[in-house]
């Protein structure tokens, strides 16, 4: 809202490469209070959440090697599961580098 807020952009850590990122580089997954695991593309969703760079290979390592449920604590359904890999299909296989706008 206001113009002059500090330039300070919000950081997180992806579950998969344990990279930090920008948050925006970073889609947030979050488990609902009924078990499922689902993408949240608003961030604004609320339950327990990780987050994971927007490039495939992250998101088929979380899922495969269990950092994902390991940042959720607890099991992936499988119906989550596909609704995950079904994201994770449609992703880039490398996030573009977007060139910083400042130093
Ligand atoms: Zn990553």
């Amino acid at each position: 809202m206001s113009p002059t807020r500090p330039r300070k952009i919000p950081q997180r850590t992806c579950v998969a490469c344990r990279t930090v990122r920008a948050k925006r580089d970073l889609v947030r997954v979050v488990r609902l209070i009924d078990g499922t695991v689902v993408v949240d593309p608003t961030g604004k969703k609320s339950g327990r959440g990780g987050y994971l760079c927007r490039q495939r290979p992250c998101w088929e390592k979380a899922l495969q090697h269990g950092a994902l449920e390991r940042a959720l604590k607890q099991t992936i359904p499988a119906e989550s599961r596909a609704t995950l890999s079904t994201f994770a299909a449609g992703l880039p296989e490398a996030l573009a580098e977007a060139p910083a706008p400042h130093p």
